[in-house]
C-alpha cells in the first residue's frame, strides 16, 4: 500500500482531513489538481463568514461549536491568524424564516447574542440603513475567516506531521476493491486502504449515484470602496447577512483597509453543467442589483465595485451537503456539496472525516448530511 488513506481535493476539507488524519497517525497522501491553497474552486476571495447563530437550521450548531475549538487549535499549531470574532449582525424582517432560525439556534443552545432595534443600530452601527420591519440580531460568536491561510496552514501542518502532499496531480478515477481502493492519476497509480473524496464543485463526478441531485454553481463576490474606511474596519464592524424581500446580500469589513466585500448571499443563478466551465469573467447585469443593494443599505460605501471576480462551490438540491460513505463503496468516504456554507465547519469536517476512517462512525451530528437521504 502506498498509504493507508488518500485524500482527492486538498482545498478546504480536504486540507482539514489531511490535518486531522495527520494528527492521528494515519499516512495520508493528498491529491491536488491545482496548487496548494489555490483560488480556482471554492476557497477563493479573501474570506469567509464564521457564525453560530445559524439560520440554515439549529442541527450544524455542535459543528460550528467544534469547529470554532479546532480553528484555535491549527492558529496555535500554525502560528497564523485565521479567526476573527468581531460579531455577525443578521438583518431581516421579523417574522422572515431566516430571522426565526437565527432565533431558534440562539434559544436551543443558549447562544450569546444581542437583539437590535432600529435606535440600537443606528448608534452602533451607523453603516447599516435599516427598514421599518427589520430587526438586527447580534451574533456574538461570528466574525471573519481567512480561507486560502487557512488552507495553506493546515496543509503545511499536515505535512509536517509526516502526510504526503501531491499538488498539480489529477485524480482521474478512483477504483474500489475488497479490501483496498486504488487511486489512478495523470502521473501514475496509488493503493491505498480508504479514500476520502473532498472534490468540492467536482463532487458529482466522484459521486455518479447522486448526480442528479448535486450542480456546480458559480458565486460572484464584489468589493465596494469605504467613503469613511474607519467606520468599516473590523473592530467597528460586524459581519453582516441581510436577508429581505430586496437584498439577500452578506459583508465582511474591510481587510485591506479601503475595500469591503458585500456580495449576494444567494439566488437562483449561476448553476453550471460542469465545474470545469467556470468562467471567471463576470457580466456587468450580475453586479447591478448588488450595487442596488449597496446603495440603499450601506450609504457609506461608494456603489460601484473596485473588485469583482468568481468562485464556485457545488450545492446539493436542499441546500445541505452530503457526508458519509460514498453509494456503492465500502472504503470511500465523502464530504462535499457544503452548497455555500461549508467553510466555517471545514475544521469539524476534518475530524468526521478522520473519525470516519478510522472508526466507521462519529460521536459528531451528521444525520442530516447522509447521502442515503438522496437514495442512490
Ligand atoms: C464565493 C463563496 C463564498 C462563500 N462564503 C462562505 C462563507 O462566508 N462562509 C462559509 O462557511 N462558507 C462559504 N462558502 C462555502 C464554502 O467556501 C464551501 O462550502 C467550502 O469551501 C467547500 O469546500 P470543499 O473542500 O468542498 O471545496 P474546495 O475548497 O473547492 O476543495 C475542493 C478541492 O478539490 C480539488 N479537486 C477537485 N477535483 C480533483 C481531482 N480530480 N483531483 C485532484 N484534486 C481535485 C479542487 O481543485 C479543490 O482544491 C462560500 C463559497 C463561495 C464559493
Amino acid at each position: 500500500m502506498d498509504a493507508q488513506v488518500a485524500v482527492i481535493g486538498t482545498g478546504s476539507i480536504g486540507s482539514m482531513t489531511l490535518w486531522q488524519l495527520a494528527r492521528a497517525g494515519v499516512s495520508a497522501i493528498g491529491f491536488e489538481q491545482f496548487g496548494i491553497a489555490h483560488d480556482r474552486a471554492a476557497a477563493g476571495g479573501e474570506s469567509r463568514i464564521f457564525r453560530t447563530a445559524y439560520l440554515e437550521g439549529p442541527e450544524y450548531v455542535p459543528l460550528l461549536r467544534r469547529a470554532h475549538e479546532l480553528w484555535r487549535e491549527l492558529e496555535a499549531e500554525s502560528g497564523r491568524a485565521l479567526l476573527t470574532l468581531n460579531g455577525g449582525l443578521m438583518i431581516g424582517d421579523r417574522d422572515s424564516e431566516a430571522m426565526r432560525n437565527v432565533q431558534a439556534s440562539i434559544d436551543d443552545f443558549g447562544l450569546r447574542h444581542e437583539v437590535l432595534d432600529h435606535t440600537a443600530m443606528a448608534s452602533r452601527y451607523p453603516q447599516h440603513a435599516i427598514d421599518p420591519d427589520e430587526i438586527a440580531i447580534l451574533d456574538l460568536d461570528a466574525g471573519v475567516l481567512r480561507p486560502e491561510f487557512a488552507v495553506a496552514a493546515a496543509t503545511y501542518r499536515a505535512r509536517e506531521l509526516a502526510a504526503a502532499i501531491r499538488p498539480h496531480e489529477q485524480v482521474t478515477a478512483i477504483e474500489p476493491a475488497a479490501d483496498s481502493v486504488l487511486i489512478r492519476t495523470d502521473r501514475g497509480a496509488y493503493a491505498v486502504e480508504q479514500a476520502v473524496v473532498t472534490t468540492g464543485p467536482w463532487t458529482a463526478r466522484f459521486a455518479p449515484a447522486l448526480a442528479s441531485h448535486i450542480r456546480p454553481r458559480r458565486l460572484v463576490m464584489t468589493w465596494y470602496q469605504a467613503e469613511d474606511p474607519e467606520l468599516w474596519r473590523s473592530e467597528a464592524c460586524p459581519i453582516f447577512i441581510r436577508d429581505n424581500e430586496d437584498a439577500h446580500i452578506f459583508g465582511i469589513p474591510t481587510l485591506d483597509g479601503g475595500s469591503v466585500k458585500v456580495a449576494p448571499h444567494s439566488d437562483d443563478d449561476g448553476y453550471l453543467a460542469d465545474a470545469d466551465e467556470l468562467d471567471r469573467n463576470v457580466e456587468v447585469d450580475l453586479v447591478e442589483p448588488v450595487n442596488a443593494a449597496v446603495a440603499r443599505y450601506l450609504p457609506g460605501l461608494i456603489p460601484e465595485p473596485v473588485r469583482v471576480s468568481a468562485y464556485m462551490d457545488a450545492y446539493t438540491s436542499d441546500g445541505h451537503g452530503v457526508v458519509g460513505r460514498a453509494p456503492g463503496a465500502e472504503n470511500v468516504w465523502l464530504l462535499g456539496a457544503f452548497s455555500g456554507h461549508g467553510f466555517k465547519m471545514a475544521t469539524a469536517f476534518g475530524q468526521v472525516a478522520s473519525d470516519l476512517v478510522r472508526h466507521g462512525t462519529t460521536d459528531l451530528p451528521i444525520g442530516h448530511l447522509d447521502p442515503a437521504r438522496f437514495g442512490g
